[in-house]
């Protein structure tokens, strides 16, 4: 333990730079921790803030995921309001440059920058994106005035924000460049089951549709369709994903491509070409060793298991066992979930439900195949069937013992 860094540096005060110091502290980690973050807000939560901040059940406060009490209790020097701009990285210590020209020293730099919202060109400022608190108390008043939105992006994050606005009693309509909502998650059948709970509520869904640019109105927001025609709204939400904050690394030996793969790691999160410097969630991308590629997520679960990997790595413990990855989506009632990487799939087998038969989709169940393994499972309105299918998932276990499972489950 005696060779632990004296002081680590985290740079992004989201969940993954939080997680990273709370799991330092649960490791018995007892060095200097600083904390940078280039928003002003305390450490917060994102995903109420496409759910409960904008239907209006929450207020901003409830998404707070530590306060003052929490971070003196972990004893960590929260450096809010000021983004960093460069790492010098050396052989005795890193240094991290912030905006106000100021300095901190680290023997150990954990990045946990997040994503940018990704905008469409020329898009104006009127229109909004959902990435921050601050984007959706925006977002949220828009709404509150408004009687109709139009969203760009069927994602998890575009149907959420749909929704929440359908809820509120706007008319939606919802623009989709894939021929099916959420296919770059879950693909196009099941992306096809995602359609269905937006048209169900009312939404007038219009995938395979792409945009030439804004218009000009004298109220609201218009976006021309390629082919013709243009969609009118009083309110406009782009949710077209994100791209790592890596901006502000310019410069530094990170290995990271500009392709928006992110930052490249080892396994234990350690930053490929850089001693010492390690990155975790959305804007890392970490080597798998199970599948033998290298990946991204951008999920929360991943943020907060990839902290304890990096913190257990810093202190020099043994690393927790390898996590599943998962996530969710709440739209219209329902709760989408997906253990595993489903990207990797050449095929989709049904395991409860007929959603794939244009039953109900609530009760849906499918796992995702390569060859004869189960790489994946998602659920719609299916919890309590998802998580049995967690350790199948884990051991990348035959489709014919998912479907023995089902056959017990009550198929
Ligand atoms: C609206 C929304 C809803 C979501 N819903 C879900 C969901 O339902 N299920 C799910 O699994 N996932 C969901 N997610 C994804 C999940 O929230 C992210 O995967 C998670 O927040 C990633 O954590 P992170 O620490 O990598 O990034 P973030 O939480 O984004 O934190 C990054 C932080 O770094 C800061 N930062 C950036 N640049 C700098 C800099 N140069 N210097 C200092 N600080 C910097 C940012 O201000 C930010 O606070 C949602 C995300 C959003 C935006």
């Amino acid at each position: 333990m005696s060779d632990q860094p004296e002081h680590v540096v985290i740079v992004g005060a989201g969940l993954g730079g939080l997680r990273t110091a709370q799991q330092l502290r649960s490791a018995g980690y007892q060095g200097r921790i600083s904390l940078v973050g280039a928003e002003r807000h305390a450490p917060y939560d994102r995903p109420p803030l496409s759910k409960q901040l904008l239907t209006g059940e929450w207020d901003a406060e409830r998404t707070v995921l530590a306060g003052p009490d929490t971070v003196e209790e972990l004893g960590v020097r929260l450096h809010l309001g000021l983004p960093a701009v460069a790492l010098r990285p050396g052989d005795g210590g890193h240094e991290l440059e912030l905006a106000d020209g100021s300095a901190l020293r680290g023997d150990a730099v954990v990045i946990a920058t997040g994503l940018t919202a990704r905008a469409l060109p020329d898009q104006p400022a009127a229109v909004h994106t959902l990435r921050t608190l601050d984007d959706a108390l925006a977002l949220r008043a828009a709404l509150a005035d408004a009687g109709s939105l139009l969203v760009v992006g069927a994602g998890f994050i575009g149907a959420e924000v749909a929704s929440a606005a359908r809820g509120r009693g706007l008319d939606v309509t919802v623009l989709e460049a894939l021929p099916a909502p959420s296919a770059r998650a879950l693909g196009p059948e099941l992306g096809t089951l995602t359609g269905r709970l937006l048209t169900e509520a009312g939404v007038d869904l219009r995938t395979s549709a792409t945009t030439t640019g804004f218009a000009d109105v004298p109220a609201g927001v218009a976006v021309e369709l390629t082919g013709g025609g243009r969609v009118v709204a009083d309110v406009a939400v782009v949710g077209i994903g994100g791209t790592p904050r890596l901006d502000w690394l310019d410069g530094t030996a990170t290995g990271a491509g500009s392709d928006g793969a992110g930052l490249h790691c080892g396994p234990d999160g350690r930053v490929h070409g850089l001693h010492a410097v390690w990155a975790v969630g959305d804007v890392a991308a970490w080597d798998d060793p199970v599948h033998g590629d290298r990946h991204r997520h951008e999920h929360w679960t991943s943020a907060t298991d990839q902290a304890a990997v990096v913190a257990r790595d810093i202190v020099g413990a043994a690393p927790p066992p390898r996590a599943v990855p998962y996530f969710w989506s709440d739209q219209f009632g329902l709760k989408i979930q997906v253990l595993g990487r489903p990207e990797l799939a050449d095929g989709l087998a049904p395991l409860h439900g007929n959603g794939l038969e244009d039953g109900p989709v609530r009760g849906t169940v499918a796992a995702y195949t390569a060859g004869d393994r189960v790489v994946a499972v998602a659920g719609f309105g299916a919890a309590r069937l998802v998580a049995r299918y967690r350790p199948l998932v884990a051991a990348n276990a035959e489709l014919a013992q998912a479907r023995e499972t089902a056959a017990a489950l009550g198929g």
